[in-house]
């Protein structure tokens, strides 16, 4: 080792899902949406010139947090946009989550970024099994913590928790951040948005990259009270004023606008899983009950590792983890009625 290294931040990377270079696979490995996003999008594309990327873009993303503010009936003043959601709760991470001694606590089984950002930052982090059935046991939230960070529905589980169990959480941890990651929350959840007025202890953070179509475009945000609004502002401002670009900035409006397209769309989504859950089922395969754009499903018999090698050989992406509890499963983005079908084919030869 070169004695310079001995100051060098060493962190062990987040390792996203495969993008293949081959663009004829069938992918359902990222929980990326398959259908276009809303058509406004597409429109405001082709008004916008090279000339509209001279200028810095705005810091204070104005137009998209007036349009979030309005759909989501809060002030603008409770909204935080980012570069995917990624952004938003890398920033939170290292805006909240700022205590050396009391570990955050999150789910053994959850979204793989969050023991990244601890690592990255120098958080300790404390990771609490889920129960059986791969849900939350709100009592295990209930010990001293520097904060609280869980997706809802969960990742990679896709198992949803009720409102009130998480209200309870958040009632009982007045003294931590509570983050609820609502990524998937689109796809039949319910929000916990209704408590960001009553508990000033939680954050709820979305994205565009789901439900909206839109995980090219990175765009993610956060809604909570005004004060960590301000705290993730100065954070960010303290770090780069200009995350995010022009173009997402002026497209994600034209997204939010468009309510009925967005609602066809996830309804779309869960009319097919609902359908892909009964055909997986009638395989021989078992699952949670997915309330996200996926399904985490293992097979009676055969060894999920042997599927995913064999479904990628036939070109169709699903995504793997060779991981303590779950390695015996396969998550696989919900896309559309043709793909699904494909896919079905496809595992009838292999299981
Ligand atoms: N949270 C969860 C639970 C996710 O699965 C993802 C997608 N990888 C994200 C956040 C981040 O999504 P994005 O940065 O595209 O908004």
């Amino acid at each position: 080792m070169m004695k310079w290294e001995e100051n060098v931040r060493k962190v062990v990377p987040y390792v996203p899902g495969e993008q293949p270079k081959d663009k004829n696979v069938i992918k359902l490995n990222t929980n990326e949406n398959p259908y276009p996003p809303a058509p406004g999008v597409e429109e405001l594309m082709n008004t916008m010139t090279y000339q509209d990327f001279r200028l810095y873009p705005d810091t204070d993303a104005t137009e998209l947090t007036k349009s979030l503010a309005k759909f989501y009936g809060v002030r603008e003043s409770q909204i935080f946009v980012g570069v995917g959601s990624d952004d938003v709760l890398g920033m939170a991470f290292m805006t909240f989550f700022n205590n050396t001694e009391k570990p955050v606590l999150f789910p053994d089984i959850t979204y793989s970024f969050y023991d990244v950002w601890a690592d990255l930052y120098r958080i300790p982090y404390k990771q609490i099994p889920l129960d059986e059935d791969f849900h939350i046991r709100k009592e295990d939230y209930l010990i001293e913590n520097g904060g609280i960070i869980f997706p809802n529905p969960n990742a990679p589980t896709g198992v949803l928790e009720s409102v009130n169990d998480i209200e309870d959480i958040v009632k009982a941890n007045p003294e931590s951040v509570v983050i609820i990651d609502e990524a998937y929350i689109d796809f039949g959840g319910q929000s916990c948005l209704p408590l960001v007025e009553k508990y000033e202890n939680l954050m709820v953070v979305q994205t565009f990259s789901k439900s909206r179509s839109m995980a090219g475009m990175r765009i993610g945000f956060a809604i909570a009270n005004e004060k960590m609004i301000d705290y993730l502002k100065a954070a960010k401002f303290s770090y780069n004023s200009y995350t995010m670009n022009m173009p997402s900035l002026i497209m994600g409006v034209a997204s939010v606008e468009d309510k009925a397209y967005f609602e066809q769309t996830c309804e779309k989504i869960i009319t097919t899983r609902e359908w892909f859950k009964k055909e997986m089922k009638a395989l021989g395969f078992v699952f949670t009950d997915s309330y996200s754009n996926f399904l985490f499903a293992e097979h009676k018999s055969v060894p999920a590792k042997e599927i995913f090698d064999k479904l990628k050989e036939k070109k169709i992406y699903v995504r793997y983890w060779n991981k303590a509890r779950i390695n015996n499963r396969l998550r696989i983005t919900i896309g559309t009625d043709e793909q699904m079908q494909q896919l079905i084919e496809a595992l009838k030869e292999i299981v």
